[in-house]
């Protein structure tokens, strides 16, 4: 069952290509790779004959010339194009020739209208940033477009003209594209609006036949890089349907050889050539010796390769095998080893629905991620040559990882950027691998990577994954009865539902004080202990929609909305201006580092005007973001710190303790091991059961666990009592899979005299844990405590989390 299968590939392949010795080449779909004969057929064209630059007299010039306007009907025709219905405009590479379309439609009265397909590569995505308005597109957009429900672009403009661009295959999973989608747009013409389409066929002509035999259907922009199907030149075409020519006559610029006159002394004015479209556009020197390496190259892979039918049949033959290999590969657990992303080898292979390109992911037995940097180190030493990452292709690879807006810009702000080392953020993948196979794979090369993949990625023997304490083990120990966090400092409560797992990170649980309120005077953060009302502001946080909302349970002062957002991506154009407050920001923390302010007037009106004080909303840089310090945030509650005379037991040897969440408080004096980077708070429900019966016996009105603003609550699993204040004695706790490091106790202030429920001050439980809890004239309550990273490879060590309902164990 080999259909499709090329042999005569094996028999040619070390001959035609030496530079591949034990090498394994599988990226294909970055530059396929130039015969020995294409480079031998091109030095003898060069040596046999004199070439001179194009479009002079002389006998060497017209030779260039001749050849170059011989080798454009042959580049027309390798794509099954008729030259009286389409013209072939050489440019550097496919990027050259988009660029050169957007030139062109940006001088269009209006400006255009832009739509392109998620699949696209960033090349066409850029065109965006001339347009007048944009929008990203998946099957589905482009559908109720192209019948006629929806516009392309939603966003009302004058504009009268659009481009549709869409890849005719992902460069990302190799999936292709219904290229119908250009005739299908064309119909939509009409007097009051032009679609133009710009097809990008990069990917797609590397192993495949691109057909434009009926001009009638086909897009009106094509473009692609020459490299990408026979390894050699380094060109580019722009192929532009005649017929829809003109309006690339429209853009401004013009290069030398596009212009039949210039005049520049006393009058500015110029005739551009106007006997076809390529004189015109083709700005300067032509890339006069890649074209007639373009020539060689045509000539020479018909002799080796016959059609682009073949190699279609050929690759996709071999890219189905890879696909089935490394989809098929399990670690001794059956768990699989890696997680696909080109969907098309699914289903019945069909070239139409897919390229040769196999897309996935690696796992270990835990369904940990496996680091495809790591991946790539590896792969580097035994000469496999693949490509993981990004791969220019935003849209195709956040669809494939589930990665959000926000979550992007979370990783990009804590640190990382396309090409750098880590790619796993919060339990998610940033990148992935991409093999690609090519007219001159064999099949050896598929089964050498297979047996790569199984050899240094399936386990064969799995170590069982730490699993989460169940409720029998741990009768009579304590369980999580409730998780809060304060996205906003000293404001409102964010109760964790029963059933989330909520991430813990290394400066504390996920969105917990992410944010907080500034003076605008003095740049101090606000507090409750001043502010009670802050209390009454509630903040949710909206993954989907990528947004924190805050809403104020009090009366609302007049005119402010009910509810104000802000997005939970880090875009700089959400921070106020030059002019930002920096000066101010610094003197909060004392640092380099510094909150950024939030420019939106609504959002700081809407703040000070409730608290009836001037303050802006300002957000932490995210952790980790190496502007000289590694967790800013946690730097900042630090400085904000009253003063302590803390001395480490050892000097130099331990940072500073944590600040409590509001930073009102400060820690017990006791040595502290770890980092200062975790301040999650803790209390106990036993405690706080004593600290209300002395409340009551006293006449006084019991405190909610809320005053303490804790991240955690804990209480009995059973019914037996447990002992008041043991938490002072703790040294560590296991939450589920979670372990955890007591820093010490929490020092308590009047804040926790604010009724979180209605911002009203009591004098309880202050008053009474005043008579009870003082050490050394210092009041506690709650225990400071900072997540343990596990060093497992596991789901759970890559996204660790802690959840409502899980048993807790004490070290003491
Ligand atoms: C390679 C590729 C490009 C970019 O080509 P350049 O030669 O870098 O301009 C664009 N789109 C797709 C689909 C590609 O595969």
């Amino acid at each position: 069952m080999e259909t499709g299968y090329n042999r005569n590939v094996e028999e040619f392949r070390e001959k035609e290509y030496p530079m591949l010795a034990d090498a394994v080449y599988l990226d294909h779909a970055g530059t396929t790779l130039y015969s020995k004969s294409l480079m031998e057929r091109f030095t003898a064209d060069m040596m046999g004959n004199l070439f001179g630059n194009p479009h002079s007299a002389s006998g060497s010039s017209q030779l260039s010339t001749h050849r170059i306007e011989d080798i454009r009907l042959k580049a027309l025709r390798f794509f099954n194009a008729d030259p009286d219905e389409f013209d072939l405009i050489f440019v550097a590479n496919a990027t050259a020739g988009i660029k050169l379309v957007m030139e062109a439609l940006r001088e269009c009265d209006g400006g255009f209208k832009y739509g392109y397909h998620r699949a696209a590569h960033t090349s066409l995505i850029g065109v965006r940033e001339n347009a007048v308005s944009s929008q990203c597109l998946v099957d589905l957009d482009v559908e109720r477009w192209l019948s006629g429900r929806e516009s392309l672009v939603d966003e009302e403009t004058g504009s009268k003209t659009n481009l549709f661009a869409f890849p005719a295959q992902s460069n990302m999973d190799g999936r292709r594209l219904p290229l119908s989608w250009a005739s299908r747009a064309r119909k939509l013409n009409n007097s009051t609006s032009t679609t133009y389409t710009l097809l990008d066929a990069s990917a797609f002509v590397s192993t495949a036949q691109l057909d434009l035999g009926d001009a009638n259907t086909a897009p009106d922009f094509t473009v692609l890089s020459f490299y990408k199907i026979f390894g050699f030149p380094d060109l580019g075409a722009l192929i532009v349907r005649k017929e829809s020519g003109a309006i690339l006559q429209e853009r401004r610029y013009f290069g030398g050889g596009t212009v039949d006159m210039v005049l520049c002394v006393k009058e500015q004015w110029h005739v551009p050539k106007a006997q076809s479209l390529h004189e015109s556009l083709e700005d300067g020197t032509l890339p006069f010796h890649n074209i007639l390496a373009l020539d060689a190259a045509i000539a020479t892979h018909k002799q080796l390769y016959g059609t682009m039918d073949q190699i279609s049949q050929h690759a996709t033959f071999l890219a189905q095998r890879l696909y089935d290999g490394l989809a098929n590969l399990r670690h001794s657990n059956s768990e699989p080893v890696c997680v696909m992303h080109s969907h098309g080898f699914n289903s019945k292979p069909s070239p139409h629905m897919q390229g040769p390109i196999v897309a996935f992911n690696l796992k270990n037995s835990h369904g940990a991620w496996v680091s495809n940097t790591e991946f790539e180190k590896l792969a580097a030493v035994r000469k496999f040559h693949v490509r993981s990452g990004g791969l220019c292709n935003p849209g195709g690879v956040a669809a494939c990882l589930n990665l959000e807006p926000w979550e992007m810009r979370q990783n990009f702000s804590s640190g990382f950027k396309c090409g750098t080392e880590a790619d796993i953020y919060g339990g998610k993948i940033t990148g992935v691998i991409r093999a690609s196979v090519g007219a001159m794979s064999t099949k050896s090369d598929a089964e050498a990577f297979i047996s790569f993949v199984d050899e240094f990625y399936c386990e064969t023997v799995t170590s069982p994954p730490v699993s989460p304490l169940s409720v029998s083990q741990s009768l009579g120990h304590l369980f999580v009865e409730s998780l809060t966090i304060y996205p906003i400092k000293s404001c409102g409560g964010l109760e964790i539902p029963p059933e989330t797992g909520w991430e813990v990170r290394p400066e504390g649980l996920a969105w917990d004080r992410e944010w907080c309120l500034v003076h605008w005077g003095t740049g101090q953060a606000l507090s409750q202990k001043r502010h009670p009302r802050m209390a009454l502001l509630r903040p949710m946080i909206d993954f989907e929609g990528g947004l924190l909302h805050v809403r104020y349970q009090g009366t609302l002062p007049q005119g402010l909305p009910k509810e104000i957002s802000v997005p939970l991506s880090e875009n700089p154009a959400f921070y106020s201006g030059s002019e930002s407050k920096k000066s101010l920001s610094s003197r909060v923390c004392g640092e380099a580092v510094v909150t950024r302010m939030y420019g939106k007037k609504e959002i700081n009106k809407y703040f000070s005007e409730i608290l009836g004080v001037s303050c802006v909303l300002a957000r932490f840089p995210a952790g980790g973001s190496g502007f000289g310090t590694r967790h800013s945030k946690a730097h900042m509650q630090k400085h904000q710190r009253p003063k302590t005379d803390f001395v480490p037991d050892v000097p130099g040897t331990f940072p500073a303790p944590p600040t409590p969440p509001d930073s009102d408080s400060e820690v017990q004096k006791r040595p502290i091991l770890l980092s200062n980077e975790s301040p999650i708070l803790a209390i106990n429900r036993a405690s706080l059961d004593a600290l209300n019966e002395e409340i009551i016996r006293s006449g006084g009105k019991p405190a909610s666990a809320s005053v303490f603003r804790a991240n955690v609550v804990l209480a009995s699993a059973t019914s037996e009592r447990q002992e008041p204040y043991s938490e002072d004695h703790w040294t560590g706790l296991r939450i589920g899979r979670q372990t955890f490091q007591m820093l010490g106790s929490c020092r308590r202030c009047h804040m926790i005299c604010v009724d979180q429920d209605s911002a009203e001050k009591n004098e309880e439980p202050f008053v009474t844990l005043a008579k009870t809890r003082r050490f050394e004239s210092k009041i506690f309550f709650g225990s400071h405590m900072c997540h343990i990273p596990s060093k497992e490879l596991t789901k759970e060590g890559q996204y660790p989390t802690i959840r409502v309902g899980e048993v807790v164990l004490i070290e003491s």
